[in-house]
């Protein structure tokens, strides 16, 4: 199978490097144009990570011999995808959120599809937020955004926040079988490589918990609304529930976001935990159904030990790409409450913007 060439945008960064190593061997998908700031623009790939390189697998001679260019170059991108080295881009950068989008809908402009990790975009209205096992129908919106901006080929789609990876689809597997969460309380404990390189200073992370992470407990309250959502004459209109209510820690983990979620059912409620446990076990969506290379095979582990899931043991569980759930147990003041965890870079960055495009290939949207 000839490869779709493909571009990452923030190549040099935490997220940026997580996707070099995820796209080494994909059947699908090679990596052919990176680009970063000015800064590491003008250098070989090799060159501009020397030194801050965080992955124990590196990268390929190929990806290491690409010059960087400047990602705020449409032009050059635009050469690139001319040339056929560039279908569509992965855009990881962290930069002001205006200048990230406007960023973005140029290269949309110039053709080339953007798939974001960024927030800059998750907020706007004819654009999915895409989680594949949940929403793969939101994709249905990408016609209608490109005649709203008169682009013919380029589109944006991005992915949600880190933190809610890890309880989004269990509560969506329990509202497919039948029982909608109507109220949420979520803790996370989030992990340092979240903060991107170099991140949180050292010195406010070792033996200590930030309990602030700016921005981030707006995203998990509504973020999942419009995930949740349905697609009304070319827009999104959010779904009403579940509510929910977030506390936002940052810990010190190297990777792997954790959740305690407190939840509430509406009118129904399951019979039992085993009965959860089954819902969770049987889930699967269009990814497994259609076997994506990236997809977990199972979405969602459930592990029965008292002390499960842990970062450490279960971040990495098929592929880095699965939820894993324990403690599941009744709540006194809710209904059920559990511990979700789930790797933030892979499933909750790169690994998810890899399985967004093995959708929008599925769909069609990616040739
Ligand atoms: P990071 O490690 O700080 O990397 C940022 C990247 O953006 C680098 O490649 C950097 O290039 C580039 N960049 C910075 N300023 C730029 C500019 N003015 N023009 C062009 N490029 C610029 O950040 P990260 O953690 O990888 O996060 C990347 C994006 O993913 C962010 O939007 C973040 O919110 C999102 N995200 C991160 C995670 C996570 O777990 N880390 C999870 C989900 C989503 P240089 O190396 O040349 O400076």
């Amino acid at each position: 199978m000839i490869k779709i060439p493909v571009g990452i945008l923030g190549a040099t960064g935490m997220v940026g490097q997580q996707y070099i190593t995820l796209l080494n061997d994909h059947p699908w998908f090679e990596v052919r144009y990176v680009a970063a700031s000015p800064r590491s623009a003008g250098k070989k790939y090799e060159q501009a990570v020397a030194g801050r390189w965080h992955h124990v697998k590196t990268f390929s001679r190929n990806v290491g011999a690409i010059m960087v260019q400047d990602a705020n170059d449409v032009g050059c991108a635009a050469v690139a995808f001319k040339r056929g080295d560039c279908s569509f881009v992965f855009s990881a950068l962290e930069m002001g959120k205006d200048e990230t989008r406007s960023l973005e809908e140029a290269y949309a402009a110039a053709g080339i599809p953007v798939i974001s990790n960024a927030s800059a975009h998750r907020w706007t209205s004819d654009v999915p937020v895409l989680i594949p096992e949940i929403n793969p129908h939101h994709t249905d919106i990408i016609p209608a955004q490109q005649k709203a901006r008169g682009w013919s080929r380029g589109f944006i789609a991005v992915k949600p926040n880190c933190s809610i990876q890890s309880y989004m689809a269990p509560v969506h597997a329990l509202a497919l079988a039948g029982f909608p969460s109507k109220r949420l309380i979520v803790t996370t404990m989030q992990a340092v490589s979240g903060a991107g390189y170099p991140g949180v200073p050292s010195l406010d992370m070792i033996d200590n918990i930030v309990p602030y992470i700016g921005g981030e407990e707006e995203k998990s309250e509504k973020e999942p609304l419009k995930i949740f959502g349905s697609i009304d004459n070319g827009i999104f209109k959010n779904a009403a529930l579940p509510n929910i209510s977030a506390h936002c820690n940052r810990v010190s983990v190297t990777d792997g976001h954790t959740a305690c979620v407190c939840l509430e059912f509406g009118e129904k409620k399951p019979a039992s935990m085993d009965e959860i446990k089954k819902i969770w076990g049987a889930f699967k969506g269009l990814p497994q159904e259609a076997d994506f290379p990236m997809a977990p095979k199972q979405p969602i582990i459930y592990r029965d030990e008292d002390n499960r899931p842990q970062p450490r043991k279960d971040r990495d569980a098929d592929k880095a790409m699965a939820v894993v759930i324990g403690r599941l147990r009744p709540c006194n003041v809710f209904d059920i409450r559990f511990t979700a965890l789930s790797h933030n870079t892979v499933r909750g960055a790169a690994g998810g913007g890899i399985l967004n495009a093995e959708l929008l290939r599925h769909r069609g949207y990616l040739s």
